[in-house]
């Protein structure tokens, strides 16, 4: 088979970011359905909801914003709960795009997004009450340093939020081998990406130092998302045709495909993870 090239994270999400408007809406992860009749729009709302009242968020909750997109989780957390938030992300189009929509909504006072990598971001130890990855932990393969980093930057008793998709159950070689043409196209249209098990999470954050972990597996209701991309793609299949050449768009109707057989088939999944740093003596 012909080597395929998978762009790093920062030129994937510098590259697709225009599109994906189109296709995801302003939130870059998947809705948590609780009825059919949900819209993507209120389905992605809804998913930010339960990961926020899953940590409790109040407004007196600083929040960093590991991996924010283009700014709307940060957006609308701000807006429903009333808690300031700074969104690090590693792509530059995302912090124009987030900047420039929290200034337009008024909200430039409260939230903040910069350019960092969340492997090594730059803040002061102990400095949030609550550290929030959405959907971006499986784009960062080293996990240890992304669990060591976000428990560093978390003041004492504070709480980390995460989503995203996971392995259901370890793949063997064999499974490996036999799946890497939908594993490659599942990376050339989500970006370089690891997705563990659960377990392997939870292992990760209590030897990172985390005391509480908690998961929750929502796959049934993330999973309906994909027919929502599917259609937004073919309602504004135009408009996207002019910032995405038509074979990416042939691409990702294929993860769509690949993304909702292996969940079938019970190797992906989607969940919500709470862990809790405890109190420190340094
Ligand atoms: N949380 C957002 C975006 C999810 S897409 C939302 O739910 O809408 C994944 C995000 O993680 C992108 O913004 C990407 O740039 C960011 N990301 C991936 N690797 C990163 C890293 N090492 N450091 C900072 N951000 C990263």
């Amino acid at each position: 088979m012909q080597r395929e090239i998978i762009p790093d994270v920062k030129s994937h999400y510098n590259f697709v970011s225009d599109a994906w408007r189109f296709i995801f809406g302003e939130n870059f992860h998947l809705g948590f359905f609780r009825s059919e009749e949900m819209s993507l729009d209120e389905a992605t709302n809804a998913l930010t909801d339960e990961l926020a009242q899953l940590g409790a968020i109040t407004k007196n909750s600083k929040v960093l914003d590991v991996g924010c997109g283009i700014g709307e989780p940060a957006l609308y957390l701000h807006e429903k709960y009333h808690c300031p938030v700074i969104g690090i992300t590693i792509s530059a189009k995302g912090v124009d795009l987030a900047t420039k929509k929290c200034e337009e909504r008024g909200y430039a006072h409260m939230l903040q997004f910069q350019l960092a990598d969340a492997l090594d971001n730059g803040f002061p130890d102990k400095s949030f009450d609550v550290v929030w990855a959405m959907e971006s932990s499986h784009s960062m393969k080293d996990k240890e340093k992304l669990f060591a980093e976000n428990y560093r930057v978390l003041k004492d008793n504070s709480t980390m939020l995460l989503c995203d998709m996971f392995l259901k159950r370890e793949l063997n070689e064999m499974e490996i081998f036999n799946y890497r043409r939908e594993i490659t196209i599942l990376e050339k249209v989500c970006g370089k990406a690891k997705a563990e098990t659960f377990d392997s999470y939870q292992k990760r954050l209590k030897a990172a130092g985390f005391i509480e972990v908690e998961t929750v597996d929502i796959s049934e209701q993330a999973f309906p998302t994909m027919a929502h991309w599917r259609k937004n793609i073919s309602n504004n299949y135009e408009k996207i045709t002019q910032l995405f050449p038509k074979e990416k768009i042939d691409e990702f109707l294929m993860a769509c495909d690949i993304t909702e057989k292996f969940y079938r088939n019970s190797i992906l999944g989607y969940g919500l993870v709470r862990a809790v740093k405890g109190h420190t003596t340094t």
